[in-house]
Parts: structure tokens; sequence; C-alpha cells
């Protein structure tokens, strides 16, 4: 697995703090389990809450505080792997399910546009959450939307490419609220991914304001 695009750090410390809405910690959580370095840093920001929840006085930490304890975490442990797991993994038509999927419910799909279809995901502890997996054939574009909050997309299989590069499996695209982008499922197979938002999409093309009842938003 190949991969180029990651979250933030101020995501990953929001992960890490237990702070990030839960639609988006499982699309983050599922990054996490395929990326090494993401989650070797989400470690380190753990440790330094730690260190710093230990703290009997506040005091201001040394501005190198957070590389010392990343550099201390690979020195000692290497870049961890992630935790492998025995149970049998959450399957769609032969493709693998992320783990962070684990005890959401997947409905059924929806045909909302040519070669398109959608699941609303429900996230049992949050029952607000707005989590998607899209199924989109090879060479269909996405459909044209800005955000209002961040939208984090993980790439299940297939790739899609917009103006930010090409998205494989295992990558995350985090887009900010005054982004607006297209992505275009590459040619030759389709495109499985989950998103979730924290806000409201806006859709701007037909099939966009079609989905947007379906999606509930
Ligand atoms: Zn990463």
């Amino acid at each position: 697995m190949t991969i180029s695009h990651h979250p933030t750090d101020e995501t990953l410390m929001r992960y890490a703090a237990g702070t990030l809405a839960a639609g988006p910690a499982i699309v983050v959580g599922a990054h996490l389990a395929a990326c090494p370095v993401c989650h070797a840093r989400v470690r380190g920001f753990e440790a330094l809450g730690g260190a710093i929840l230990a703290q009997t006085e506040p005091t201001q930490l040394s501005p190198s505080a957070l590389s010392d304890v990343l550099a201390r975490i690979d020195a000692e442990e290497g870049i961890p792997q992630p935790p492998r797991r025995e149970q049998k993994p959450a399957e769609i038509d032969g493709v693998r399910l992320p783990d962070s999927l684990r005890g959401c419910g997947i409905g059924r799909w929806r045909w909302i546009g040519p070669g398109m279809r959608m699941s609303r995901i429900g996230v049992p502890h949050d029952p607000d959450a707005t989590v998607i997996m899209l199924r989109v054939g090879p060479g269909r574009a996405l459909p044209d939307h800005g955000h209002v909050g961040t939208e984090f997309t993980y790439i299940v299989s297939g790739s899609f490419t917009d103006r930010f590069g090409r998205f494989l499996p295992g990558d995350l695209a985090e887009m900010d609220e005054d982004v607006e982008h297209q992505p275009v499922v590459d040619p030759g197979e389709e495109c499985i991914c989950i998103a979730a938002l924290e806000g409201k999409m806006r859709f701007n093309s037909l099939i966009g304001r079609l989905i947007q009842p379906i999606v509930g938003l």
C-alpha cells in the first residue's frame, strides 16, 4: 500500500485527545490502521497529552517537547505496526472494509446516479454522525461539492484523482471548508470510499442536489 495523503497534525492531535467527532474518527481510524507513520504520530500525541496531565503544576512545555517524544518513540520501538486482529474482517462483495467500521450499521446500496451508489453508515455511539460509503464506477465524477466544515474521505479500493493529486487505497483526503473539488474515479476499476463530515455538505450539481435528501443533510 503506497500512502501519500495523510490527515493534518491538528486532526491527529484531536484524534489522540478524543475530541474528533465520531464520524471523522472512524474515517481517520481507517487511515491509522493502514499508515504506520500517522499511527506513530498519534502515539506521540497521546504520550505528550499524558505528560501534560501528569504535571502537578501547569508549566510551559519546551518548544521541542513534541519532537522529543516522537524521537523517543521511534528510537525505542521503531515505527509501530497497527495491532493485528483475530476476528474475521468485514467485507462487502469481496472488498475488505476497515476495522474502524466494526460495530457500525451499513445501509443497503442506493442508486444515486449513473455508475454511482451510496450506503449510509450508522454510527452506534453518535446517531447524528454523517458517514457514507460511496461506490463509483471507473471514469465517473463524484458529485461536485463544497462543504461547511471539514470533509474526510478514506479510499478503500480503486482510486480517484482531483486537483490535489491521485488518491489510492489507504490515502486520506482531508478537505477544509473553503475547498471545492471534484474527484474523478480513475479508469479501469470502480472506487469504494468512506466519507465523513464535520458539518454540512453543499452540493452544486444536479446529482448532488438529488443526493441531499437521501443523505439527510
Ligand atoms: Zn498517514
